[in-house]
Parts: structure tokens; C-alpha cells; sequence
């Protein structure tokens, strides 16, 4: 299988504001499979959001090598940086930041005439077609201010496939959701990924994790384990399955 993201060596570091150097990411290296999708835990302050913004461009390492399709992207320029996120990244936080004065259709368009100055019938033939793929078609005219926690989701993920990411970075995309949400935008992310997306997903959540094709726990600044479940097979006993392997691992480092 073919690698799209290679990390080597990857140390972050804070400083706590003078005398002190806090080491939250230490000597982490991995390798991503094209069409993975990985999903990352670990206790809260273990580093999986530093983890995903440090690989994915939005903030620099203290040390190591990121290495995009062959690439190194750790020594890129602010602006050259800014051009990859834009062009070969897409993002998921768990709030969707989406701008109220403007459409539903309008927020998902606005990815795409960042790169494209003029608004062509391929961007709206793309918008229209992710937000069928989300089911969130019938509300394209809607101001965004009037969606539910899991429609302004969607939305957030139409958006960030615009400009058809190589590799998407969602950090806890479901954290603000009820459960029935959090399991529709989580099959979501799995057809999407079956389509042929990589994906990198944080959450605390088993039962969203247990989605995923792996599940990388994070610990004491280092990947501790490496959970290969493979495919799930969108049947519930799977899900429940996973869920009990994903919490057994949970309870052994104390999540
Ligand atoms: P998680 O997402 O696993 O809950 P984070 O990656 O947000 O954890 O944080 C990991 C650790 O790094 C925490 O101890 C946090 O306080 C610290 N940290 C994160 N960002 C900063 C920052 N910008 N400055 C200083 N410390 C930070
Ligand atoms: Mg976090």
C-alpha cells in the first residue's frame, strides 16, 4: 500500500511560559496508508490534538520530519504551508465554525473560491454533490444560524472536502453531537473513507473510534498501541465487537 504521510522523529514541546519545557509529543514516527482511516485516543492532555496539528500543517514541531506523498512539509514557508492546507488538507473540529450570514451552500462554496476566483458551475455541481452525499441537499438555502448540531456538521465536512483533500484531520468531529449524531456523521466519515479518502479522527469516544480501520492510543507523549481492526462491516454486533476490544485497551492505561 502506498504511503501518503510519513512522521519521523516528531518531538513537540511547550514552554509554560518561562522556566519550564513541557514535552508533549516525544519521538513519535508512523507512517499513514493511502485510504486509511485511523481514529486516535488517549487520556485528555496526552497530546491528540498537538499530535494532529503538528502533522497536519496548523502548527510546526519542535523537532522531526513531516514528509507528505515523499515530500517534507516540516520546512515549508508560512505561505507554502497555508497552500498545502488549502489545497491538500481538509479539517473537522468539533465546532463547525461556520459563518451565519451566509448560506448553507454558500459556507461549503467559500472553501473553493479561495483557490478558484470565479465561482464555475464545477464548484456548485461539487457542492451540490457532497451535500447529497450528506443528505443535507434540501438545505442549501438555509442561513446556517437555524441547523442542528449534526446538520452544521455536515456541513463543516461538505466544506472540507471541496477541494478534495489527499488526507482529512478531524479533531473530536463528533464531540458536541448526541449519540444518534455522532453515529450518522460517523458513517458518514466511513463512506466517505470507503470512497477512497484518507482519514486521521480523534475522539475519547469507543464507540466512534470502533468505526475506524485502527485505533492509535496515545500515551505518556508516545504511541503506545496500534490496534489494527480492519473494516468494520456496518453491522451492529461488529460495532459492539470493536467497542469491547477498543474499552478493554481503554482500561489497561487507565482512559
Ligand atoms: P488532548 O487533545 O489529548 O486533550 P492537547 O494536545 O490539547 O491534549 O494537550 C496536550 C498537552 O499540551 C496539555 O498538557 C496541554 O496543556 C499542553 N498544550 C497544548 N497546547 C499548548 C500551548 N499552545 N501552550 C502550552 N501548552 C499547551
Ligand atoms: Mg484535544
Amino acid at each position: 500500500m502506498d504511503t501518503i504521510l510519513s512522521v519521523r522523529n516528531l518531538v513537540k514541546n511547550f514552554d509554560d511560559g518561562g522556566k519550564r519545557t513541557i514535552n508533549v509529543l516525544n519521538d513519535i514516527s508512523f507512517d499513514v496508508d493511502k485510504g486509511n482511516f485511523i481514529a486516535i485516543m488517549g487520556p485528555s492532555g496526552s497530546g491528540k490534538s498537538t499530535l494532529l496539528y503538528n502533522i497536519s500543517g496548523m502548527d510546526r514541531p519542535t523537532k522531526g520530519k513531516i514528509i507528505l506523498e515523499g515530500k517534507n512539509i516540516d520546512n515549508l514557508s508560512e505561505v507554502e504551508m497555508a497552500d498545502i492546507r488549502l489545497r491538500k488538507f481538509g479539517y473537522v473540529f468539533q465546532q463547525p465554525h461556520l459563518i451565519n450570514s451566509l448560506s448553507v451552500k454558500e459556507n461549503i462554496i467559500m472553501a473553493a473560491s479561495v483557490l478558484n476566483k470565479k465561482v464555475d458551475k464545477n464548484i456548485e455541481n461539487r457542492a451540490n454533490e457532497l451535500m447529497r452525499l450528506t443528505g443535507i441537499i434540501e438545505l442549501a438555502d438555509r442561513d446556517t444560524a437555524s441547523l442542528s448540531g449534526g446538520q452544521a456538521q455536515r456541513v463543516s465536512i461538505c466544506r472540507s472536502f471541496m477541494n478534495n483533500p489527499r488526507l482529512v484531520f478531524a479533531d473530536e468531529p463528533t464531540g458536541a453531537l448526541n449519540s444518534k449524531a455522532s453515529g450518522e456523521i460517523m458513517n458518514l466519515f466511513v463512506d466517505i473513507n470507503r470512497k477512497g479518502s484518507t482519514i486521521m479522527l480523534v475522539t475519547h469516544d469507543p464507540l466512534v473510534a470502533a468505526k475506524a480501520n485502527q485505533v492509535w492510543f496515545l500515551l505518556d507523549g508516545i504511541i503506545y498501541k496500534k490496534e489494527v481492526l480492519g473494516p468494520w462491516d456496518k453491522m451492529q454486533a461488529s460495532l459492539i465487537n470493536r467497542k469491547d476490544i477498543i474499552n478493554k485497551i481503554m482500561s489497561e492505561i487507565e482512559i
